[in-house]
């Protein structure tokens, strides 16, 4: 099963990919992930991807689409894998299909988790991520059994520094000039399916079993 997440930046997509990943048993492939893994690492590819992520900007394609096209040819993911933050702009989009062309393979479903601007803002600013092991937190619909520290890891949790409020909005406004069109191309290629991400999360996760079957 090959998926892909849609949605803006907060609406949930990687606690529902996640999800997702552990009930199907494919792997959850997030480039956000990747980059923050790598600006951890202190790697070239870390220090380019820092400059944009810190300004609420993408990261440019080029950087982008030939490590996700690797990442989909590795062993564990020959039977699916849960795509969460890629693609991002059309020609993302371009690059992965000629890439599966080529593989014979296609994306079965590009689920879209629908959440309105006005939640976003609320749902990032309460965002706690763990940069050890990737897990995320809200402090009100999700929070840690101990405040500040990762259930799974025991590392401090950490605002990010793309979720504090004057970069929330420039997220917002590139989400929609660059990711939104996303919803009408796979909606072109009969895969989208939308889900209302308004709702708690558990709720958010018994439709996207409903699209995806038991
Ligand atoms: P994305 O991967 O789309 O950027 P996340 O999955 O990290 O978003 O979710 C953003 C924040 O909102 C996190 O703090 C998460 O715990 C919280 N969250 C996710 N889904 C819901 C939900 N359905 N209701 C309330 N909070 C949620
Ligand atoms: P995320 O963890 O998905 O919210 O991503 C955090 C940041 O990483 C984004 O705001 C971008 O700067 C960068 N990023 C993640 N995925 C992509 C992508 N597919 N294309 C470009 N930039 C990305």
């Amino acid at each position: 099963m090959k998926i892909i997440m849609l949605g803006a930046p907060g609406a949930g997509k990687g606690t529902q990919a996640k999800k997702i990943a552990e009930k199907y048993g494919i792997p959850h492939i997030s480039t956000g992930d990747i980059f923050r893994a790598n600006i951890k690492n202190g790697t070239e590819l870390g220090k380019k991807a820092k400059t944009f992520m810190d300004q609420g900007l993408l990261v440019p394609d080029e950087l982008t689409c030939d490590l996700v096209v690797d990442r989909i040819q590795q062993p564990d993911a020959a039977r699916g894998y849960v795509l969460d933050g890629f693609p991002r702009t059309i020609p993302q989009a371009e690059c992965l299909k000629d890439a599966l062309d080529k593989l014979g393979s296609r994306i079965d479903y590009a689920i879209d988790v629908d959440v309105p601007d006005e939640n976003i803002v609320n749902r990032m600013g309460g965002r706690r991520a763990c940069l050890k092991c990737g897990a995320t937190y809200h402090i009100v619909y999700a929070a840690p059994k101990q405040e500040g520290i990762c259930d799974s890891c025991g590392e401090a949790l950490v605002l990010r520094d793309d979720d504090k409020p004057e970069t929330v909005q420039k997220r917002l406004n590139v989400y929609h000039e660059q990711t939104q069109p996303l919803i009408d191309y796979y909606n072109g290629q009969n895969v989208l399916r939308t889900v209302d991400g308004t709702q708690d999360l558990e709720d958010v996760f018994k439709q996207i079993v409903q699209i995806l079957g038991e």
